[in-house]
C-alpha cells in the first residue's frame, strides 16, 4: 500500500503517540521489564481481560512460577489453580504447553522473531508482535482489540473488522504506522490509547493526540465504528448439577486435562437430552455418587462457552457422613474455599445460587 492511499502521512502517528505516552501512559507492573517471560505472561493474561483484573494474577503467578523452566515443569493442576478466576482457561493450558516448547526446543531462551514466537501454543500474530516489540525492540506491528478499534476509527473502516478483507487491510495499516525507532514505547502507547482514550463506548476524542487525523471523528462516526460483528447462534446444551454438601464441604471433581475445559473443577453433573426434565436424570447422578435423599432445586443459570450455550439446572443435597459417596475421582472442598477454586464458568455462576456467604 502506498502512502498516497492514506489520508495523512503515516509518519505523523508515532511521534504524537510517543509524546502522549510520555505524559499520560500507564505505569504497569510488566512495563519496566524486557524479560520475555514476564512480557509473554502479561500479554497472554491480558487477552480478553482487563488490566485491573490481571495485575493481582500476574504478580501471584510470578511469585509461584518465576521462570519459564519452573512453569514448564509445574503440574498442570497448579497452573489452572493459579489461573482460577481469570477465565478463558485454554490460555493457561497453552501457557504450559508453550513453556515446554521454550524449554525443550529453544533451550529455555525465548525466541525473538515474530515467526518463531508464533510457533508457541497460544501465541498468534499480534501477541508475537507485542513480545517481539516489547522484549526485543523489534519492529513488529500488533493488532489486538485496542489497536483494531483505533485503526477502524482512524481510517473510518466501514466493514466488520473481523472479515477477511478488513483483517488484511488492518494489518497493512498497522504495519505502515509502526515506526522504525522507539517501537517498544510506540507499542505500549497505542495499546494505552485504545484502553484509556479510544475506548469502545464514548471515545474521548478531545483528549486524543490523533484527533485531527481521525477520519471517524471528522465524520462524526466515532461511536458507530468499528461496525458490530454479526453474532453466530450457538447450539444449546442442558445439564443438571448437584451441589452435594457434607459437613460444610462440597463435592467437586477436576475435569480430565485432555477434555474441553480440562483441568478445571466442577460439581457433579449430567447432561440432559432436549426438553428432558432434570428430575429424570438426577436420580442417575445421585446413584452414581451413592447418595439418596430429596435434592432441593436452587435455580437455573445460562452460560456461554466458545461453541455452545449451557443451561444448567442446579440442585443441592445435604448428607450426613456417608462413607459410600463415590470419592475416587472427587474431592471435598470447604464451602469458604469454593469461590477460590478454579470452577469453570457455569459452575462458578452456580455458587451464586447458594444461600448465605458462599453465594454472595
Ligand atoms: S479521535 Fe476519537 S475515535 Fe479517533 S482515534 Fe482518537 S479517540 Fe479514537
Amino acid at each position: 500500500m502506498a502512502d498516497s492511499d492514506l489520508h495523512f502521512p503515516p509518519a505523523e502517528v508515532a511521534p504524537r503517540l510517543l509524546d502522549w505516552y510520555g505524559l499520560d501512559g500507564r505505569d504497569l507492573p510488566w512495563r519496566n521489564t524486557r524479560d520475555p517471560y514476564r512480557i509473554w505472561l502479561s500479554e497472554i493474561m491480558l487477552q480478553q481481560t482487563t488490566v485491573t483484573a490481571v495485575i493481582g494474577y500476574y504478580q501471584r503467578f510470578l511469585n509461584n512460577l518465576p521462570t519459564v523452566e519452573q512453569l514448564a515443569s509445574a503440574p498442570p493442576g497448579k497452573i489452572i489453580d493459579l489461573w482460577a478466576g481469570l477465565g478463558y482457561y485454554a490460555r493457561a493450558r497453552n501457557l504450559h504447553a508453550a513453556a515446554k516448547v521454550v524449554v525443550e526446543e529453544f533451550a529455555g531462551i525465548f525466541p525473538s522473531t515474530v515467526d518463531e514466537l508464533q510457533k508457541l501454543p497460544g501465541v498468534g500474530r499480534s501477541t508475537a508482535g507485542a513480545i517481539a516489540a516489547l522484549a526485543f525492540a523489534r519492529r513488529a506491528p500488533i493488532l489486538d482489540g485496542n489497536v483494531r478499534r483505533i485503526l477502524c476509527r482512524l481510517f473510518a473502516l466501514r466493514e466488520p473488522p473481523r472479515s477477511t478483507a478488513a483483517e488484511k487491510q488492518l494489518w497493512q495499516w498497522a504495519e505502515r504506522l509502526t515506526p522504525e525507532q522507539d517501537v517498544h514505547d510506540y507499542t505500549q502507547a497505542i495499546m494505552d490509547l485504545g484502553a484509556t482514550v479510544c475506548v469502545p463506548r464514548k471515545p474521548l476524542c478531545t483528549d486524543c493526540p490523533l484527533n485531527d487525523l481521525c477520519h471517524a471523528c471528522q465524520l462524526g462516526l466515532e461511536q458507530e465504528l468499528p461496525l458490530q460483528q454479526a453474532t453466530k447462534k450457538l447450539p444449546l446444551r442442558h445439564e443438571v448439577a448437584l451441589l452435594l454438601e457434607r459437613q460444610g464441604g462440597y463435592l467437586v471433581r477436576r475435569r480430565l486435562s485432555s477434555s474441553f475445559l480440562g483441568g478445571l473443577w466442577e460439581f457433579p453433573s449430567i447432561g440432559l437430552n432436549d426438553r428432558e426434565p432434570a428430575e429424570d436424570k438426577l436420580p442417575l447422578l445421585m446413584a452414581d455418587l451413592g447418595v439418596t435423599g430429596e435434592a432441593q432445586f436452587l435455580g437455573s443459570i445460562s452460560h456461554i462457552y466458545s461453541h455452545f450455550r449451557l443451561e444448567l439446572q442446579i440442585y443441592q443435597l445435604s448428607i450426613g457422613d456417608l462413607p459410600q459417596v463415590a470419592e475416587t475421582e472427587n474431592d471435598w472442598c470447604a464451602a469458604a474455599q469454593l469461590s477460590d477454586l478454579a470452577l469453570h464458568g457455569a459452575h462458578k455462576k452456580a455458587l451464586g445460587k447458594l444461600p448465605g456467604e458462599i453465594g454472595g
